[in-house]
């Protein structure tokens, strides 16, 4: 499929959020606007499903002529840090989206919200609970049975004004005390049995500094944050699908004037990895990734490091499209997209991995000639660029067998290859060291086919890459497979998901030898390393002046063969 194909994808019908967005426009609804916001908790970095809500949100912002807000989740200091909040932003843009006038920050209402709650106990709705965790998780009751009412439920408004007060200057009598929203412990549904909306929590906040000691409840919180900045849909995923009663009633008790819908869609899952930030944060904690940014981890910081682009990121995001059903989705299919970019745009070059020396033994011992190479034939635009061919010059050890299978259309002694943008090579002479050790192959050109190319109608069937002795630089390079062994980690209550980590995710090549051009590469560079998969220069390594290319996807599209041999079943 080319991304002409995917272009089309836009064509498609409207998802259930768009009808639903649609039918409001019509009606007439929210003054005709849409206003969406992508509201992250800054304890984690972002990853690829974050990636599916902030394209949902920012593209039906865009979409509809509207606007998306970056807001903050930032009410729970003990788990938040600048960092996070740092990468968020950097991570949001370089996915493409601007949010320049709608940056937010929840901590920024910590004074409205509060005063929410002194209205909500004003009204009787709300009351300060001495019961300590476990006790109101006793109380609770169960599914299929009611829950109790909290003995201090029943406390008047001034007790409750007075004690709420005292929790927030510190001065409370005891550190579990809880302020907790009066609805109705005999719910069918849990969130509705007088969920805690304030908690104590005497940490300092990244932003608000020591100025608050106690601090909302998300369900609290975010209800009323997206009711301040107008929101009109505040588009989540299915696990808030039983909060959106308690949703509704907060925003319905506070009398407020915008009451945004609540809609729900299926995260996003993929398989080999994981995506909980739970997850994510214990393999960097525990040292079993190199960070946030490994490029092994789903983390955007970690894809960009890998070489992923935005678009292939958003192309991939607008075809999985959103559904009311958890599902997930084969990792294969992220690949593809990242595959169909870097065709593209990836300039093709030679590097060996792992170097096996040749000798032309009848090239002149001085001699250096520049070559054309085409920088990538599915663009013109993309030009050519020089490589130099001398006598000596390295090939693959994999692409020389002395006793050759069947069909190796590789090199083998008296075997001819050609080395592409070069000329056509026959193998003399096998040198080994006393161990035995394969050590160089000497070889004769033939001088007729410059370019690789000979007009006297010869068939050579293999096509070899290589770089010259003479230019060719010395670097690193890291082979990435699935983070994880397993397509469903963490899928088993009895097996920690570390033990599922995939121990090849990670394989590093130090001797590698690339063509000189590579010394101008730049971080956002990508490359083709023909026959080798697409590649980038890492960035963290780049800046120690190391140079070390990661390998963001391999060449075989196994995504293409998956939609081919199901396309044959049909
Ligand atoms: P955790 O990973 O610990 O469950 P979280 O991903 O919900 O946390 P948030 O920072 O609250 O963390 O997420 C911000 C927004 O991104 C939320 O609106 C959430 O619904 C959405 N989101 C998170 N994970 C996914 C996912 N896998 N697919 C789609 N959207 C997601
Ligand atoms: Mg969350």
């Amino acid at each position: 499929m080319s991304m002409d194909k995917i272009e089309d994808d836009c064509l498609r019908p409207l998802n259930f959020i768009e009808e639903i967005i649609e039918n409001d426009l019509k009606a007439g609804k929210n003054c005709q606007k849409v206003i969406t916001r992508f509201p992250p908790e800054p304890n984690g970095y972002l990853h690829i499903g974050h990636a599916k809500s902030i394209c949902l949100n920012f593209g039906l912002a865009a979409k509809y002529n509207g606007f998306c807000n970056l807001r903050f989740d930032d009410t729970n200091p003990s788990k938040e840090e600048k960092e996070f909040v740092d990468s968020i932003q950097k991570d949001v843009r370089w996915l493409g989206f601007d949010f320049t006038d709608r940056l937010f920050y929840a901590s920024d209402y910590f004074e409205k919200f509060y005063d929410f709650a002194v209205y909500l106990i004003k009204k009787g709705k709300a009351y300060v609970c001495d019961l300590n965790s476990d006790q109101i998780r006793a109380f609770r009751g169960t599914l299929t049975e009611p829950g109790q009412n909290s003995p201090y439920r029943d406390r008047s408004v001034e007790d409750n004004l007075s004690l709420f007060l005292k929790m927030r200057d510190g001065q409370c009598l005891k550190g579990q005390s809880v302020l907790r929203a009066k609805i109705d412990m005999a719910s069918s549904n849990l969130n509705m049995r007088d969920p805690v909306i304030y908690r104590i929590m005497p940490k300092p906040h990244h932003r608000s500094g020591d100025k608050w000691r106690i601090y909302p409840m998300y369900d609290f919180a975010h209800c009323i944050s997206d009711s301040l900045e107008g929101i009109t849909h505040s588009i989540c995923t299915l696990e808030f699908e039983n909060h959106r009663p308690l949703y509704d009633w907060f925003l319905e008790q506070l009398d407020v004037s915008c009451h945004p819908q609540q809609i729900e869609f299926a995260r996003l899952n993929l398989t080999y990895t994981v995506m909980s930030k739970r997850k994510l944060q214990t393999l960097v904690e525990k040292k079993l990734v190199s960070g946030w940014d490994d490029p092994r981890m789903p983390t955007l910081a970690g894809l960009r490091r890998r070489g992923y682009t935005p678009l292939a990121i958003s192309k991939f995001c607008e075809r999985i499209g959103v559904a009311k059903t958890i599902s997930t989705v084969d990792i294969s299919l992220l690949e593809y997209f990242v595959r169909e970019d870097l065709n593209r745009i990836a300039k093709r070059v030679m590097v060996v991995l792992s170097p096996l020396k040749v000798v032309i033994t009848n090239y002149p011992q001085d001699q250096v000639e520049e070559l054309d190479a085409v920088n990538n034939p599915e663009d013109e635009s993309m030009g050519s660029r020089k490589i130099l061919f001398s006598r000596e010059l390295y090939i693959e050890r994999d692409d020389f067998r002395e006793n050759p299978p069947k069909k190796f259309f590789r090199l083998y002694p008296k075997g001819e290859v050609r080395l592409k943008h070069a000329y056509y090579i026959t193998c003399e002479e096998v040198i080994k060291d006393d161990a035995g050790n394969l050590i160089q192959l000497n070889c004769r050109y033939d001088p007729q086919s410059r370019g690789g190319w000979s007009d006297d109608g010869r068939k050579v069937k293999g096509t070899l890459h290589w770089v010259s002795a003479k230019d060719a630089i010395k670097g690193e390079v890291r082979l990435y497979d699935h983070l994880f062994k397993v397509a469903n980690p963490g899928a088993s209550k009895d097996v920690d998901f570390c033990e599922e980590l995939n121990p090849n995710s990670l394989e590093v090549l130090s001797d590698c030898l690339f063509e000189s051009s590579l010394n101008e590469a730049k971080v956002t560079d990508h490359f083709q390393f023909l026959r080798q998969g697409y590649f980038c220069l890492d960035r963290v390594q780049a800046t120690k002046g190391q140079l070390v290319f990661n390998r963001t996807v391999a060449l075989r599209d196994s995504w293409a063969k998956i939609e081919n041999s199901s396309k044959t079943q049909k």
